[in-house]
């Protein structure tokens, strides 16, 4: 089967004028980057723990906090009336280690897990990193999950303690506790003067920590994270990540997202995903920078006025809240001072070209796009500051990340021959997206599931599950997730490249497309719209757009079926659920929506 050629190429590529950059970018010359890179010489930039071994809170924290950063901005947190509160590295040092100390004082034991259920407020950032300090391993939960997604995951990970609050308590797990006999702790972060049975005050407990001396010493291989993926195919699954994962963080932060020692660093990503995680607490803190941390939920003209007022210099975020301001229109930057702002980057889903190129517009500067997953553990692929850009494209492979694109028999089972892996060639042909396992972030299992983890290796290759195309330059494309390509009339469909030009027409705010069965074509392209504010939904307009479509990517690949609608069922970080559009088309059953965003 042949596979559509990218309508992405029409897009003119952003050229790069390093003179012209504000900083000068870690990586100025890729190709240079990659040849002088090893992850030996990346560890070189972390110091290690005193007494040998690795630790992801000693580089995040304890070593600034006792060094030069000390009285340096770690964490600054903006609350809902816009005002702040900030905790410098020293603090940041201290209160993780009380953190340590009242797990210690619990008798949780290295290796055990402790889970958070918490908004992004101090203590949640607070506790991954003393849970790190204990050797414990942390799982945090994203606050929104109701009781059933939350004792799923608790269960799956034999949660030992869990942090929150007493109304998610109330009303999230109290319901479920008496299924959860491993989870020995509840400690709440704001407990009142009427103690909430079968749980303790974790304010009480702080204040009674003794000093917790040393770091926990823990080896590079000691498991540090549990990180449940966002469930968009189908069950989330737990995978394992260690402490040496830090090398990568700090390696990736260091030329994906170009951080510098002056930076305010804004990720937007909640921790309840890994992005969160490695992008919104690791890789900002091991690099010595100020993190922002948005208290409340996203809002456009909110989102402006912190880039503006926090003066944010880097900013990581998401193509479904790109969209959104886009859907609020560019005008809504105007009247806030950008100027500040040098980098935009953006992870979790593909990135429209229209979207990359927008970006000039609302902030003066081109959107990012990066590649990778909750079992990569960091970023994989990625577009530079001083890499041009072409729109629609992931970028390249980071300097240590071999990629590759691996063929596929008629089953989308990796092709073999002699036993060997075989791997396109051919530019722009598809394939499934591969890595040379090895990275130092990559994921060492997934909970309870060994069988499915060994699957992901074949050939000496991680395979990703993700269909993707590399061009003559080495640039890479995504073209959808295995599962979610349609295969109509002899093509190969991904949903991606038809999505994004469906975006191209002005009524347009975001489509998601699917494949639905035709007795002819096999299948045919579906697209489901959402419309931008302005615009009213009629059988002229659906003719409109599904015309727009056919004129861009010929008849072949444009859907031939359009409904509108008020809101794509999403993940609560945002992605399109296509397995969900396409089993409620099909009135199959829904599968797991434990991470379905509510209302959707
Ligand atoms: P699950 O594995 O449970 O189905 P998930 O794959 O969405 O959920 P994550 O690990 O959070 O869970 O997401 C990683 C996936 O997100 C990638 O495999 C890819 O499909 C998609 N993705 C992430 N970044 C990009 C990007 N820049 N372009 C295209 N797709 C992306
Ligand atoms: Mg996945």
């Amino acid at each position: 089967m042949k596979a559509t050629t990218p309508s992405s190429t029409r897009w003119p590529t952003i050229s790069k004028d390093i003179a012209a950059l504000p900083v000068r970018p870690n990586l100025a010359d890729y190709d240079e980057a990659c040849a002088a890179f090893t992850w030996d010489e990346a560890r070189g930039g972390l110091s290690g723990l005193p007494g040998g071994g690795v630790n992801i809170a000693h580089e995040a924290v304890d070593r600034h906090g006792a060094g030069a950063l000390a009285d340096r901005e770690a964490l600054r947190f903006v609350r809902a009336d816009g005002t702040t509160r900030s905790l410098s590295y020293a603090e940041l040092a201290e209160e993780t280690g009380r953190f340590a100390s009242v797990l210690r004082g619990l008798g949780v034991q290295r290796g055990e897990r402790v889970f958070s259920l918490v908004g992004r407020m101090p203590a949640l950032y607070v506790a991954v990193l003393g849970t790190l300090k204990h050797a414990a391993v942390f799982c945090p939960l994203f606050s929104a999950f109701g009781p059933e997604p939350v004792r799923q995951r608790l269960q799956l990970g034999g949660g030992r303690v869990l942090i929150t609050t007493r109304a998610l308590y109330r009303r999230k797990v109290a319901p479920i506790r008496a299924e959860l006999p491993d989870l020995r702790h509840v400690l709440l972060i704001d407990a009142d003067d009427e103690p909430e049975p079968g749980t303790l005050d974790l304010a009480a407990l702080l204040d009674d920590a003794p000093p917790y001396g040393e770091i926990a010493a823990t080896g590079p291989e000691d498991m540090a994270l549990l990180h449940f993926t966002s469930g968009t195919t189908g069950k989330p699954k737990g995978a394992i990540h260690v402490h040496d994962a830090v090398t990568a963080h700090y390696a990736t932060g260091r030329f994906a997202l170009d951080l510098h020692p002056d930076d305010v660093y804004w990720c937007t990503a909640d921790p309840g995903w890994v992005t969160g995680t490695s992008y919104g607490i690791i890789a900002p803190l091991v690099h010595g920078v100020t993190t922002i941390v948005d208290e409340e939920e996203m809002d456009a003209d909110r989102w402006y006025r912190i880039l503006a007022e926090q003066r944010v210099t880097v900013w990581y975020t998401a193509p479904t809240a790109l969209r959104m301001l886009m859907k609020a229109g560019a005008e809504r930057a105007g009247g806030h001072d950008l100027s500040a702002l040098r980098f935009v980057a953006s992870v979790g889903e593909p990135l429209n070209p229209e979207v990359v190129v927008w970006g000039q517009e609302a902030f003066g500067l081109p959107v990012h796009d990066n590649w990778w997953q909750t079992e990569t553990g960091g970023i994989m692929i990625s577009n530079y500051p001083a890499m041009d850009i072409r729109p629609g494209s992931m970028g390249r492979p980071l300097p240590g990340i071999e990629a590759a694109i691996v063929a596929r028999d008629e089953t989308g089972a990796p092709l073999l021959r002699d036993g060997e892996i075989v791997l396109v060639t051919d530019p722009d042909a598809m394939g499934e997206l591969a890595l040379r396992p090895g990275w130092p972030s990559m994921f060492r299992g997934y909970l309870n599931e060994e069988e499915r983890y060994r699957k992901c290796f074949v050939g000496g290759w991680y395979l990703t599950g993700d269909l993707a195309r590399r061009d003559d330059d080495g640039y890479y494309w995504f073209v959808g997730r295995g599962d979610d390509v349609i295969k109509s009339s002899g093509h190969l469909i991904g949903p991606f490249e038809v999505e994004s030009s469906l975006m191209e027409h002005d009524a347009v705010a975001e489509a998601g497309v699917i494949g639905v069965p035709d007795p002819v074509a096999g299948e045919v392209v579906k697209a489901f719209v959402e419309l931008k504010p302005g615009y009213e939904a009629s059988d002229a307009l659906r003719l409109e757009i599904i015309g727009f479509a056919r004129k861009r990517l010929g008849a072949a690949v444009a859907p031939r079926l359009l409904d509108f609608t008020t809101a794509l069922p999403k993940t609560r970080s945002g992605k399109i659920l296509r397995r969900l559009l396409k089993a409620r088309e099909l009135g199959l059953p829904e599968g797991d929506t434990s991470t379905l965003e509510v209302g959707r």
